[in-house]
């Protein structure tokens, strides 16, 4: 695989030179550094990567410099390559700008000139590490071959992705290397996706504890008894492990999916005590499980917690795998359950443009494209500003009649000055079709009552939720 790049960008020939030495020194064989005198020679040098198709990790860009600041070029830059991270290097007098440039272009970290080089890397090497999480690298790990409409490849790439295990997607539509390999693989059977590893074992449409297993997720506890068990893996829980452990209770925690529930979904939460920022959640996720692992929790991913009973003073938990564990104190953090839209078409299209919460493994195959979004609260909000990276145009359908009621302020300003993005209100979707994916949706006016269809590339669907809690009925009482 070619190195990753890092392009620093600056006017200053003294300051490009000094800060491209100390990258090279403090990255040496990890990362190849670029470096352009201007925004212009910059963008020249991106689009050249972008046509070699070499992954591009991070932008350290200086914001005053003529022509073009470093936040006209980073807005450019971001066209070619939306997950790339960004950095600013400002003068004090440009702090506004850098702050503003956090809503408008999606900053990740601005750092002020004169900076310390530790100072710098602190903060790379953790948007690096961030940015290696969460994008798909052309390098020889997993790979996951399938097509895009099969809900089976949207669930394995889900389960990988929500738990921050990186792969590389080969849509066997369009590459016809990868159908070559999946068909002399399968031998006759149409069964999709099909994982290669490394190693190279290859599994046939895997369920997820097959998957977790092969990737080093632990599946099941070490022993049966626990001072602490915790069943739900979403920020709840994870707090919970992280403080049960840290006080040195034996402690294990199940997830019946990924570490980082609904959490771990979503694109930017900005509201997150100590993340100025704001922290996407899969980083989130990454960083919570890490602390819980370090304090000597035990985690648990893709087992259901199935039963829950009391004996005596101790409470006892039966696991999908089928162990039955004991302990002290248990901690229900089941956290919610997604409720489904229930309109003509929509089962058969899960997984085919019909997505529900933010999908951030689907949103890429979108580029260029009109989806939909319904749902007027904030992760509907988050959602369209994240799937706007990607597609032409994002229309979110509200019933009631503004967002302002059940939405941040923030987020609502933001989306005001995305031109991107299309807000329709008293608006509601009686129905959607498509014969392979979603091709259609049909839409009411509430006040007049008037339908219309419409094309539609996707559907992403944010219409809240409903607790998860009939694993504790006729042990804890439910309201
Ligand atoms: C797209 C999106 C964006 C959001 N953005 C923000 C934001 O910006 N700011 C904010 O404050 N909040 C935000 N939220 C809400 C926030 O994510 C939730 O409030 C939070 O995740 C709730 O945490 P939790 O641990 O209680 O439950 P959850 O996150 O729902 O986690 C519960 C976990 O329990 C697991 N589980 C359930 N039943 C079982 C079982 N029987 N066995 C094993 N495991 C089980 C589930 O798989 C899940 O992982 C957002 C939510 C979404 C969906």
């Amino acid at each position: 695989m070619a190195k990753p790049v890092i392009l620093t960008v600056d006017d200053e020939p003294q300051v490009l030179n000094a800060v491209e030495r100390d990258l090279r020194q403090h990255y040496r064989g990890k990362y190849r550094i670029v470096k352009a005198g201007s925004g212009v020679e910059a963008l020249e040098a991106v689009q050249g990567l972008k046509r070699r198709n070499d992954p591009l990790a991070l932008f350290l860009v200086d914001q005053r410099m003529p022509g073009m600041t470093g936040t006209e070029f980073l807005a450019e830059a971001m066209k070619l390559y939306p997950d790339t991270r960004k950095v600013l290097l400002t003068a004090y007098a440009d702090t506004e700008a850098a702050i503003q440039s956090i809503n408008s272009i999606g900053l990740d970290h601005y750092l002020r000139k004169p900076y310390e080089p530790q100072e710098v890397f602190d903060v790379l090497d953790d948007l690096l590490e961030v940015w290696r999480d969460t994008v798909d690298l052309p390098y020889d790990g997993i790979r996951v071959a399938g097509t895009l409409w099969s809900p089976a490849s949207h669930a394995v790439k889900d389960f990988l992705a929500r738990n921050r295990i990186p792969y590389q997607w080969l849509d066997i539509e369009a590459n016809s290397e990868a159908r070559e390999l999946v068909e002399a693989t399968e031998q006759g059977e149409h069964h999709l996706p099909v994982v290669f590893f490394p190693d190279g074992e290859v599994l046939v449409e895997p369920d997820n504890r097959t998957l977790a297993e092969k990737v080093g997720l632990q599946t099941e506890a070490k022993a049966a008894f626990y001072d602490l068990i915790i069943v739900g893996g979403g920020p709840a829980g994870l707090g919970a492990a992280v403080y049960g452990a840290s006080e040195g209770l034996s402690t294990t925690m199940i997830e019946q999916h990924s570490t980082g529930g609904q959490a771990g979904t979503s694109s930017r939460i900005e509201n997150y005590l100590g993340f100025p920022n704001g922290v996407t959640g899969a980083d989130l996720a990454s960083r919570a499980y890490a602390q819980a692992k370090r304090f000597g929790a035990e985690i648990l991913t893709a087992v259901e917690a199935t039963k829950v009973e009391l004996d005596g003073t101790y409470k006892r938990v039966t696991c999908s795998g089928g162990d039955v564990l004991s302990c002290r104190a248990l901690v229900i953090s089941t956290g919610v359950t997604v409720k489904k839209l229930d309109v003509p078409g929509i089962a058969d299209l899960a997984g085919r443009g019909i997505y529900y919460g933010a999908s951030l493994t689907e949103a890429a195959y979108y580029k260029n494209q009109h989806v939909y979004v319904i749902g007027g609260a904030n992760s509907a909000g988050q959602g369209a500003m994240f799937f706007s990276r990607y597609a032409d145009k994002v229309t979110i359908l509200v019933r009631g009649s503004s967002m302002g009621i059940t939405m941040s302020k923030y987020l609502v300003d933001q989306i005001d000055g995305d031109d991107k993005i299309e807000v329709r209100t008293r608006v509601s979707v009686d129905e959607v079709s498509g014969k392979e994916k979603l091709e259609t949706i049909t839409i009411r006016d509430n006040d007049t009552g008037d339908v219309e269809t419409v094309p539609a590339a996707a559907l992403f669907i944010f219409i809240g939720a409903e607790p998860h809690t009939e694993l504790v009925d006729g042990v804890v009482e439910r309201n």
